[in-house]
């Protein structure tokens, strides 16, 4: 008997959202490895691992009732879901940069500047909110390689420790939003579930190293 399903998103965020239902009595069995749906040692638990951006589709829908994903690839959905709890982990920023040599924020000779990043919705609308016209480019990776290939002037994109702008030779110029893992909740499952969800709530508040104190 199933009672909860639970997307998590391959990557950065894996590793800590496994160490964090471990904590919480319901550790994934096994390696996600090619299967989709893992069970775990809560027989009343199990996980679903997809990529990233597909975390909020799946909790939206239904189709998983719980997740964890970023709040950047949140807000990039659009996602109409619960926000019941922050992680405290994948801690990081959506910011604009640029070249460290290059003007900024205005282009030699007024020109519209172009923009590449994963996250066309929240680049437009910065944009849009500020009243600078971009144009926007979308691409799936190596964002920070844009503007040294002219694919772009500026990028958007996530910053953790700043090496990769670095190395780059890009800087920071704009914080867009500060992101970091958060659990997501389907709307109607969390009514519909609310002793199971409202159990694993408190077992993951008390998994938290600081509440053992
Ligand atoms: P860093 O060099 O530490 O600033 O990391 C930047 C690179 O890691 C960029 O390519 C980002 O897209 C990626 N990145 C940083 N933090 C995260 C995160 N929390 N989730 C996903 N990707 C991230």
């Amino acid at each position: 008997m199933i009672r909860l399903r639970i997307a998590l998103a391959k990557g950065r965020l894996y590793q800590p959202s496994v160490e964090r239902f471990t904590r919480a009595g319901a550790a994934p069995a096994g390696d996600a490895g090619r299967r989709l749906l893992i069970p775990s040692s809560d027989p009343a638990i199990e996980f679903l691992v997809v990529k990233p951006g597909d975390v909020p589709v799946y909790v939206e829908s239904g189709a998983a009732d719980l997740g964890v994903t970023g709040t950047d690839v949140l807000r990039e959905s659009g996602a109409d879901v619960l926000e019941p709890l922050e992680l405290g982990f994948g801690a990081c920023r959506l910011v604009v940069a640029s070249p460290a040599a290059a003007p900024y924020p205005e282009l030699p000779g007024g020109i519209t500047a172009r923009v590449a990043t994963k996250y066309p919705r929240l680049a437009q609308s910065h944009f849009a909110i500020a009243g600078r016209p971009v144009d926007i480019i979308q691409v799936n990776g190596s964002v920070e390689v844009a503007p040294l290939l002219n694919l772009s002037h500026w990028i958007v994109d996530l910053v953790d420790t700043g090496n990769t702008l670095r190395a780059n030779g890009l800087v920071e110029r704009e914080t867009i939003l500060c992101c970091g893992a958060v659990l997501v909740a389907n709307r109607a499952s969390q009514k519909l579930k609310l002793d199971a969800y409202l159990g694993l709530m408190a077992r993951l508040a008390l998994g938290e190293p600081w509440s053992r104190a």
